[in-house]
């Protein structure tokens, strides 16, 4: 975000072995260098989730994602959960495998279920095939004894077409409900792509898409809509003294407090990453959001948080907010880039405030 000092370029830091200096290889090899040194610096493991990031980072895939862990690196606090935390909030939880995953099952149910429904209609063919064979020995000349057999062969393949319609019945109901739990499991893995896992408010990727919705919903009804940019003040202070994993909570207790505030009047409330979350009002502009917000602030502010293990207390903790309302085409990544820049002002005028855009 715009107050912090700006980003190291991806890797520039880190150096080419000295085996490999003065060499130029592969672009693909050049990476791997900078992964293996970057592996080495931070101390993180080898596994393949790890990997996949640092690849990301050194290519700069996502440059959100690259400044996020340039910061981490600066604060030295480059963990592997916090990297995973990085990865979700950036990429999702739910992996081009996994996607792959459950494509390949819904092809093979469909695949399963043709099969069925196939069997199903070679079935009632045969079935077919045996009345109407039945039809042309009735039309002729027939004695009692030969009646009697066609009736039992009749009677016979009535009873195999029974017995096949319930066969089909039965696996046409496993068929549907085994397309429910996929459905449902689909489900869940979107919701998670859009969740972050910490907090349970929208992640990155899942409060970009609601903003551009509530973007396009806002001037399809001719109303406005106000964004504001929240960090939580001076958080690696509170991280120093209490721990992460407190820091943890109070994320998580600072994102609950936004979202049962702003989604009481039909808001909508995001974690951008780290500290900074993303609060989205429709239906109000510049100063009406800033008045919203700066309430949910003093509220926050006014409480001292208690440790839920001793009830010591953890002083008060607070945040600052720059909101920004959205003009007519403007993309959300420059709404969000206003009210960043309001937040820049609340951050330099002290903290502990709201700044609504002036621009
Ligand atoms: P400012 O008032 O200027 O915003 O100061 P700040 O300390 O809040 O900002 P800074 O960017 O210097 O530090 C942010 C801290 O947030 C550093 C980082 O370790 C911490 N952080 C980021 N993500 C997480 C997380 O998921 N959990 C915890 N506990 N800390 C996190
Ligand atoms: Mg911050
Ligand atoms: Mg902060």
């Amino acid at each position: 975000m715009q107050y912090q000092p700006g980003p190291m370029q991806a890797a520039a830091e880190v150096a080419v072995p000295a085996d490999l200096a003065g060499q130029a290889p592969a672009p693909g090899l050049t990476w791997y260098d900078q992964i293996r040194a970057l592996l080495i610096r931070t101390g993180l493991p080898a596994e393949p989730a790890v990997y996949d990031v640092l690849w990301r980072y050194v290519r700069d895939d996502d440059h959100e994602l690259s400044l996020a862990i340039d910061k981490a690196i600066a604060n030295q606090s480059l963990t592997i959960s916090v990297l995973m935390a990085l990865r979700e909030t950036h990429l999702g939880q739910m992996s081009e495998a996994q996607v792959k995953l459950l494509i390949a099952e819904a092809h093979d149910q469909a695949e399963a279920l043709g099969l069925r429904i196939e069997s199903g209609q070679s079935d009632l063919a045969n079935y077919g095939r045996a009345i109407a064979v039945g039809g042309e020995q009735l039309a002729g000349p027939m004695d009692a004894a030969s009646l009697a057999a066609l009736l039992e062969q009749l009677g016979a393949a009535t009873a195999s077409i029974q017995a096949a319609n319930s066969r089909l019945l039965e696996e046409l109901d496993q068929a549907a409900s085994e397309s429910r739990a996929l459905a449902d499991r689909l489900t869940q893995a979107e919701r998670a792509a859009v969740t972050d896992a910490l907090t349970g408010v929208m992640n990155r990727r899942g409060i970009m898409a609601a903003i551009e919705k509530a973007q396009a919903e806002a001037v399809a009804a001719g109303v406005p809509l106000a964004l504001a940019v929240v960090d939580i003040d001076h958080f690696k202070r509170f991280n120093d003294r209490f721990g992460h994993a407190m820091g943890d909570d109070v994320l998580c207790f600072v994102a609950r407090h936004l979202a049962d505030r702003l989604e009481r009047d039909g808001g909508m409330v995001g974690r951008l990453g780290g500290e900074e979350f993303v609060g989205v009002m429709p239906g109000v502009g510049v100063q009406a959001a800033a008045g919203r917000i700066d309430r949910v602030r003093a509220d926050l502010a006014g409480q001292v948080l208690r440790s839920a293990v001793d009830g010591s207390s953890m002083g008060r903790i607070s945040f600052s907010a720059g909101v920004a309302e959205h003009r007519a085409g403007q993309p959300a990544d420059q709404l969000i880039g206003r009210a960043d820049g309001a937040l820049y002002t609340a951050k330099r005028l002290g903290r502990d405030r709201v700044v609504p855009d002036r621009g």
